[in-house]
């Protein structure tokens, strides 16, 4: 597949590519085009000359090609689902709900196309003032592999609909979902350069899109090393920011929680995507004196989890999405066993015996109980299929728990007490904090983190005024 610049496509000045594996198998599934920093200059600038006209347009006319893009994609979201979890691993039924909510996020923005404008301020002394929204101009968008397609969404949906174009990177190991997409853009009738993709490595095509005197603002998907990296070069054109960083979500299972319900939000929260999502329960605090119970419901659960090539029928848990994350899970395992900081209740190997297994990047999902404080699973963002547990005496001692850490994207806190639940929205460190629930991200609601795990929000309308420049403008009459 090539790069999508200008409305076309197109491959690298360097006539280089790099291959695409599928995690479940090692198969090639196809090569992409090893971008550079001249790759990157030519979609700026093609975003650039792109830019007066589409934000001349009104928000309704972009609207109605962001809609029709959305109708696209859900006629062709089998196919596109399938591409998703050739490319990333994920399970088919969480690769077609991945389409579906690209779809949603972009039918969201459209929705919000008549909302974004300024205000009419009065002014003490006879004065008057009024407000007005512009867009930005070139922005640029750096996505991670974990949930391609959705992440894409909430970065496109906001930046078109107010007015910006914009050059996405994706993945080095997730571009074809992308790139597809990005087609169907076109085909959906957006006019050529206001929204293209360069392929390329991060250090290379990332930070030449960063440092780009044109953009104006970068949304960053990531980890939270890349993106102080990305905040320090962008820093230097004092150009606007957001970044959606790692988690390390607490759940806290209270004793008067329904366990049952608890046992399933763990389970899902824990291990869809195969632990790959940035909100996944990364630590449990379940109340000592239940602990025992809902700790024997969680193991049955985990064990009954089907592991497999997510295009078999009922997989629960697809392979890792690449070799990095496979060994660096199988280190923290190993790490735990090593130094005695926990008991491996279920799990914790490569998965032996299944053929379907043996070239794939598979970790059975694993359930470690009894973790030490100091241990890496409780201070490392654990991107895979492990659950560590702590007891703890009572809430004081969870929330204390929960929030020690660096991390600050999402908590859960599971009780049918209104004043637990009152302290838990209170007093926990996050951007989101669910209630007897985990994992849940709408694109209504406004998502993000405090702390390390990023700046700024993404979602919600809140979203759009990170695109939008505010002028205010002041009468005397
Ligand atoms: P990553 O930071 O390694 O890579 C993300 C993107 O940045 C990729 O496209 C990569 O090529 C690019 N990149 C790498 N180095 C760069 C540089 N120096 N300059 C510019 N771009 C560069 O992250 P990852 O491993 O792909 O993704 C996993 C991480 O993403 C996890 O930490 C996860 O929690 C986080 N994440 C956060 C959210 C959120 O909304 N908060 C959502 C999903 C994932």
């Amino acid at each position: 597949m090539k790069m999508q610049i200008n409305g076309k496509a197109v491959d690298a000045c360097s006539g280089e590519f790099f291959d695409i594996i599928n995690p479940a198998t090692g198969e090639l599934i196809d090569r992409v085009p090893k971008g550079t920093e001249d790759d990157a200059a030519i979609a700026v600038e093609s975003a650039s000359s792109a830019f007066n006209g589409w934000a001349s347009t009104s928000p309704q006319q972009r609207a109605r090609i962001l809609y029709r893009a959305a109708e696209i994609v859900r006629q062709r979201k089998d196919e596109l689902a399938v591409l998703l979890t050739r490319e990333q691993g994920k399970p088919l039924a969480e690769s077609k709900n991945e389409i579906e909510g690209f779809a949603h996020v972009l039918e969201y923005y459209c929705g919000l196309a008549s909302s974004f404008h300024g205000d009419f301020v009065p002014v003490p002394q006879n004065g008057y003032a009024f407000t007005v929204k512009k867009p930005l101009g070139v922005c640029t968008a750096i996505i991670p592999w974990n949930m391609p397609a959705l992440i894409m969404a909430w970065k496109i949906g906001p930046a078109l609909i107010s007015g910006n174009t914009l050059v996405l990177k994706p993945a080095s190991n997730t571009p074809l979902t992308n790139l597809t997409l990005a087609s169907i853009l076109n085909e959906a009738g957006l006019p050529p350069g206001v929204f293209n993709i360069v392929t390329g490595p991060g250090e290379v095509v990332g930070e030449s899109l960063v440092k780009s005197p044109k953009v104006k603002k970068i949304s960053f998907t990531g980890e939270v090393r890349t993106g102080k990296r990305i905040a320090e070069l962008a820093a230097g054109g004092m150009k606007r920011v957001t970044l959606e960083l790692g988690g390390s979500d607490p759940m806290l299972v209270c004793d008067d929680a329904n366990l049952e319900a608890a046992v399933a939000g763990a389970l899902r929260g824990r291990f869809y995507n195969c632990g790959q999502a940035c909100t996944a329960v990364k630590r449990l605090f379940v109340f000592e004196s239940v602990a025992e119970g809902f700790i024997k419901k969680l193991e049955t659960g985990i064990r009954n989890l089907r592991v497999g090539n997510g295009l078999q029928e009922n997989i629960d848990l697809g392979p890792l999405n690449n070799r990095r994350q496979w060994e660096y899970i199988k280190e923290l395992i190993a790490d735990v066993e090593e130094k005695d900081e926990g008991r491996i209740v279920t799990g914790g190997r490569v998965p032996e015996g299944s053929s379907c297994c043996s070239k794939g990047y598979f970790f059975e999902p694993t359930l470690v109980v009894d973790v030490a404080r100091e241990s890496r699973l409780l201070n490392e963002e654990v991107f895979g299929p492990v659950l560590p547990v702590v007891r703890v005496k009572d809430l004081d001692e969870a929330i204390e728990e929960a929030n020690n850490t660096c991390y600050g994207l999402g908590a859960s806190i599971w009780t049918k007490n209104l004043d637990r639940a009152r302290a838990g929205c209170e007093q926990l460190n996050a951007g989101t904090i669910w209630l007897n629930q985990h994992l849940k991200v709408a694109p209504e609601v406004p998502f993000g983190g405090t702390r390390e795990s990023g700046i700024g929000r993404e979602n919600g309308s809140d979203a759009l005024s990170e695109y939008l420049d505010l002028k205010s403008v002041m009468l005397k009459i």
